[in-house]
């Protein structure tokens, strides 16, 4: 296979802390100069937060969206596609838990009032200076305002870095005197303290930060014209939902049963405190997500004896009927890793956290987290969680609707079970939602549970594996980006861009260009090709300069492939040349003469 040339520049750069920012920097710039990604609503100086995403960055978008859509869904026989509004009935996401606990925690400088999210803070050390309060030094001040403003002025503290004088921290905390109302603050009652890695104070002044509290992430609107607190409806904070709220209509309308998943791609909206890392942590983003439905361990117990327990050595090339929720669980991860490296990003750029039991949510089984290196950071580009029954139980009791459905295997399966069997199975569930702390069922009800099990009734489970659109971009247009020097006929050393995309997802595949734009017939003949090619594949047409700033427009675009028509394609030098083209290949700067036909045989297995 063909090394699409993984940017060698990448690890490189990876390796050089030194060097992240201008290579964010140099990302950036490429982008909006490209026009792969500008800043939303740019001409009224931008929305912090948004992002549009510009000609070429919206067929990268939509390669990577499709690829997905194929690998998850159309080159599977067990996953059905839904395509649900952005907004919803409110109840889904009282029932789901957003409108009480879908937040993070805010804090605000008392100073600059600047918003952080708590725990994004960076943990700062150093010495903290605290003030008890402050007293007008002003004395006309001090008869014209209240002599109360004294006993009013509230505490305040500073953290000052090591190497810094404390007259910087007493100026700050002047500057916030004054903001309070006072002329000229004399401080009071100061002290000191040393402190490691809080925080608690703003890393731009080392003023004193609001406590956290939270803020609750999800854009709201009104649906209507009154406009009232009962018409308050929300901006979807995730695509998930709605596949769960459509669980029955999906289940009832195609031929699919359990286990079998139905995937989504879509925008998702969250008021994030700090949109940050260029379109990494944005308010209004695209979301790729799958919820896949399986059987509860226990009905595979019943149905195969056993369930299927995991190893590091398990066979995970083709789902078995005695997997339970790990083995499903740990499949849809090597899926996941699969698809990632069949677009170019291999096992040396992404890295795995499994959540630890403290990190879990109280229903999650196991929860397991892509994580992309990127010049920033290692960071999540991929959640992937056994979530139980949490979510259609959810809805089940809030819509009063119910959400399980009926399997005859296992109904036939308990049928073969003893009184003793299905009593010690009763028993065993009893004791295990006995142990947990938070969300386990009555006795009364763990017998309910296990009664309608035992017919063959149950809520599915659910293994989501759940990816961002954009985040996905950003980690591709990082992972392609490359510098190479070249030298030109002058001996002049200049620095290109390249951006290494896998074919797969590059936006154009190939760009055909006429080696003379004034030659009618090298015109008209490239425009042939052309036309003929931009049916099967995203292709583009330049005539405008020499043929190598033309090679290093498309290496900037990552167009894997260009095709050059010269007067040998014409028949000039003879009749063997002739319908053939230079076919030259961008990361290798390779280039061999080809027939014009065989040219769709060579570059669709490329790029498909
Ligand atoms: P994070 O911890 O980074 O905020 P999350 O754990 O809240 O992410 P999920 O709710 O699991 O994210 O959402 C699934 C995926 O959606 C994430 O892995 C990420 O790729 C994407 N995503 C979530 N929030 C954002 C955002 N604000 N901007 C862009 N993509 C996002």
């Amino acid at each position: 296979m063909r090394d699409w040339g993984r940017p060698r520049i990448f690890a490189t750069l990876m390796s050089q802390p030194t060097k992240e920012i201008p290579l964010m920097e140099k990302i950036v710039s490429l982008c909006k100069r490209r026009g792969f990604i500008f800043q939303s609503s740019e001409i009224y100086g931008g929305i912090n937060g948004f992002w549009d995403y510009g000609p070429l960055g919206a067929e990268l978008k939509r390669n990577l969206r499709t690829t997905w859509w194929n690998a998850m869904m159309r080159e599977r026989e067990d996953v059905v596609p839904l395509d649900a509004t952005i907004i919803m009935h409110p109840a889904i996401w009282k029932a789901s838990g957003h409108v009480d606990t879908f937040s993070d925690p805010m804090s605000d400088c008392l100073l600059t009032k600047k918003r952080f999210r708590s725990d994004h803070v960076e943990p700062q050390s150093g010495v903290v200076y605290h003030w008890s309060g402050a007293k007008e030094g002003d004395e006309t001040a001090r008869k014209e305002i209240q002599l109360a403003l004294d006993a009013l002025s509230p505490s305040f503290s500073v953290l000052l870095p090591a190497g810094k004088p404390p007259e910087s921290a007493r100026k700050i905390a002047i500057q916030y005197y004054q903001q309070r109302g006072f002329k000229i603050p004399e401080l009071q009652g100061e002290t000191t303290e040393k402190v490691e890695n809080s925080r608690a104070f703003n890393p731009e002044n080392g003023a004193q930060l609001t406590e956290p509290k939270p803020f609750n992430l999800m854009f709201h609107t009104f649906v209507g014209a009154t406009a009232t607190d009962a018409d308050k409806a929300y901006l979807r904070p995730e695509t998930a939902q709605a596949i769960f709220a459509q669980f029955k209509n999906v289940v009832d309308s195609c031929r699919q049963k359990v286990p079998f998943g139905i995937c989504q791609i879509g925008k998702a909206f969250r008021n994030e405190v700090t949109p940050r890392n260029f379109t990494f942590r944005s308010r209004e983003f695209e979301q790729m997500e799958l919820e896949f439905f399986i059987k509860p361990d226990e009905a595979i117990e019943a149905e195969c004896g056993s369930v299927a327990q995991w190893s590091e050595s398990a066979d995970l090339s083709a789902p078995q009927d005695n997997w339970g929720w790990d083995m499903w669980h740990r499949y849809w991860v090597k899926e996941r890793t699969a698809y990632y490296a069949g677009i170019g990003l291999g096992a040396d750029v992404l890295a795995y956290h499994w959540q630890t039991k403290e990190e879990l949510a109280h229903y999650a089984r196991a929860c397991v987290d892509i994580l992309f290196k990127f010049p920033f950071g290692t960071e999540e580009l991929e959640g992937i969680a056994a979530r139980g029954d949490f979510d259609l139980t959810a809805h089940q009791n809030a819509s009063r609707k119910p959400q399980d459905v009926f399997d005859e295997e296992v109904k036939n399966a308990f049928a073969k079970w003893t009184d003793e069997q299905r009593a010690a199975l009763i028993e065993r569930k009893k004791t295990e939602h006995r142990a947990k702390t938070t969300g386990g069922l009555s006795d009364e009800k763990v017998v309910e549970w296990c009664e309608r099990l035992f017919k063959g009734f149950y809520v599915p489970h659910v293994i989501e594996p759940s990816a961002g659109l954009d985040r996905l971009a950003l980690a591709v247009l990082t992972l392609a980006f490359a510098e190479v020097e070249k030298t030109d006929a002058k001996g002049n050393k200049e620095t290109l861009t390249v951006m290494r995309f896998h074919p797969r997802i590059a936006p154009k595949k190939i760009a055909i260009f006429p080696l003379l734009k004034n030659k009618p017939e090298l015109v008209a003949k490239a425009r042939d090709i052309y036309e003929s090619l931009k049916r099967h594949l995203a292709a583009d047409y330049d005539e405008g300069g020499s043929i190598g700033k033309r090679y290093a427009r498309q290496d900037e675009a990552g167009t894997p492939f260009c095709v050059t028509v010269d007067f040998d394609t014409l028949g000039e030098k003879g009749p063997e040349l002739k319908d053939t083209v230079t076919l030259r290949h961008r990361d290798s700067g390779e280039q061999e003469r080809v027939k014009i036909s065989d040219l769709l045989g060579i570059i669709l297995p490329a790029v498909s």
